[in-house]
């Protein structure tokens, strides 16, 4: 692409997840906006990012002797920052917030401008912590203060992107600055959309935050709108994903299926953006092992380079648990937040089935994941994990403090990636990607990225059909038993033969599912075309999808 003739885009994100070695990133929100800029700057792009600088980062979850996960703060590292030496101002209940702006560019990433609000620091101490109010003010300094950072780095962007709800505010202030010069609520908002395009990420509901329009009102968030007219925008209470598809001209969901269950999600909402498939991609420099990439180019021995690769977990395993596993046993990897809706345990529910498994020799498991810090819920789930691996000592694994540099390991260094969420609730789940330009298999239900990419018992093997209802858990555990004890298994074990050639076809799905592919829909979809050349196609889109 020539740059020169691209929109200049400004991405507003929460979390950015470059490296585990700058922990502001939770999970695969941040992973994704990561490898976006990495990919950004692959391709000369004009997109810089705007986020917050989370003084403790997320958290480090170490499992205690009792098997439940503790947490630590995290110490975010300046050395990755240099100081642009500008501040910007905002007023949260009337205080005036001072905050220092920071570069980050130290990952091959195209430009990420980091706020650090300077008289709040318990508010703004840990991502995704503190209370309701307490993540408004994060969001207003996101929102408010990420256009006003734009404007003291001289930055005049042609596009806004906010990905997810979370950077909604910054529509509220580019609203408020043309009511500044005169312009009517309305004009000012039809303008406003003009200038941005939003990207929804979960399909459940509870994922999409709302807060109430008093407490907008109280810290100022509303900036100079009135209360009626934050409810045109949001609704009462106030979303911020209705919100992000009112102020936006363009929206989309993270996968096919994602986008037409989003569709389906938000068809009651008046004047909302179109909202588009654009499936996620993953950044190939990241995430792709570069011995086992050249292996499979060059027609070498694709084998002896995952060989390797699982050693190298293998070891980490050993160093962190003391335990060996046995780098010729089929190893199933499965690492997610810890969400119900994932159904982590779904291969433990019947022990007849898995146990024999597992103690004869044949089958051996690594999870890892982390749950909220304030999310009781999914540390039991956590916990669980835990005590199913000292039960099964040494065939099923627990890493503590998932973060990119155990995912790295683990989506290049297992044999079969597990993906059993409860359908249609996982927008993409990008970490089965990052599997398959690995030569990792794919073995997982149809939801997504999946159903996109799947050719059953070719490049993967999918659990379950189209089936979606209150038998779902009950036909999926079959399905996954049966088609681990008829074909994954024996594949491994009677036709590796076959198993490479699944391997090659896996890394074959790697330009697909690149986030070089994203980034250029984003640019032909989201951000290059006319105004009005996105809405027809938005609709052409839509209807074809709907057929
Ligand atoms: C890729 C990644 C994720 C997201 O993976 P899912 O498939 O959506 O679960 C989360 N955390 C880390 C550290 C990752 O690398």
């Amino acid at each position: 692409m020539n740059s020169s003739k691209l929109p200049k885009v400004a991405y507003f994100c929460m979390e950015y997840g470059l490296s585990e070695k700058l922990p502001i990133y939770a999970g695969g929100l941040g992973v994704l906006a990561g490898d976006i800029l990495k990919t950004a700057y692959d391709l000369k792009l004009p997109l810089i990012g705007i986020g917050i600088l989370w003084e403790n980062g997320y958290t480090n979850q170490i499992i205690s002797a009792d098997n439940w996960p503790e947490d630590k703060p995290q110490k975010v590292d300046r050395k990755y920052l240099t100081d642009t030496g500008k501040q910007i101002k905002l007023t949260i209940t009337g205080v005036d917030v001072a905050c220092h702006i920071w570069l980050c560019d130290a990952f091959n990433n195209a430009p990420l401008y980091l706020l650090e609000p300077l008289n709040m620091p318990r508010v703004f101490s840990s991502l995704y912590c503190g209370s309701e109010e307490d993540r408004v003010k994060q969001e207003m300094v996101l929102g408010i203060g990420g256009v006003r950072a734009l404007k003291a780095l001289g930055i005049k962007p042609d596009l806004y992107h906010f990905n997810e709800g979370h950077a909604v505010l910054a529509g509220i202030e580019l609203i408020s600055d043309k009511m500044d010069s005169g312009m009517s609520f309305e004009m000012a908002w039809e303008k406003t959309k003009d200038e941005i395009v939003f990207t929804t990420h979960t399909p459940v509901m509870a994922g999409n935050e709302s807060h109430p329009r008093e407490l907008f009102m109280h810290l100022g968030a509303n900036r100079r709108l009135t209360s009626e007219q934050l409810s045109a925008i949001g609704g009462s209470p106030f979303n911020m994903t209705v919100a992000g598809l009112k102020l936006s001209h363009v929206a989309n969901g993270v996968s096919t299926m994602h986008a037409t269950t989003s569709r389906a999600m938000w068809q009651d909402i008046r004047d909302s953006a179109p909202i588009l498939g654009i499936t996620n991609g993953v950044h190939k420099g990241t995430w792709q092992n570069p011995d086992i990439n050249l292996a499979y180019l060059s027609k070498g021995d694709l084998w002896e380079e995952h060989q390797k690769a699982k050693l190298t977990l293998l070891e980490e395993v050993r160093r962190t648990t003391a335990l060996s596993l046995d780098p010729n046993v089929l190893t199933i990897g499965f690492a997610r937040r810890a969400a119900p809706y994932k159904r982590s345990d779904l291969i433990f529910r019947r022990a007849e089935v898995i146990e024999p498994l597992l103690n004869g020799g044949n089958l051996q498991i690594i999870f890892s994941g982390k749950a909220h810090p304030h999310d009781y819920a999914g540390k039991e789930i956590i916990s669980n994990l835990v005590r199913y691996s000292k039960t099964h000592l040494g065939r099923v694994i627990f890493l503590e403090n998932y973060n990119i540099g155990i995912a790295k390991l683990l989506v290049a260094g297992v044999d079969v990636w597990l993906n059993n969420p409860q359908r249609p609730l996982e927008a993409s789940a990008t970490s089965g990607m990052k599997a398959a330009m690995n030569g990792v298999i794919n073995f997982s239900v149809l939801d997504g990225w999946w159903p996109e990419a799947c050719r059953h018992s070719i490049n993967g093997w999918q659990i379950g059909g189209g089936y979606q209802g209150p038998e779902q858990n009950y036909y999926d555990l079959v399905s996954l038993y049966d088609v681990l004890i008829e074909e994954v298994l024996p594949t491994y074990y009677d036709k590796k033969h076959e198993w490479v050639r699944m391997m090659e076809e896996s890394i074959r799905l790697s330009e697909e599912f690149s986030a070089e592919r994203m980034l250029y829909e984003y640019y032909n979809l989201l951000y290059y075309p006319s105004v009005t050349a996105i809405k027809a196609k938005a609709k052409n889109v839509g209807v074809l999808q709907e057929v």
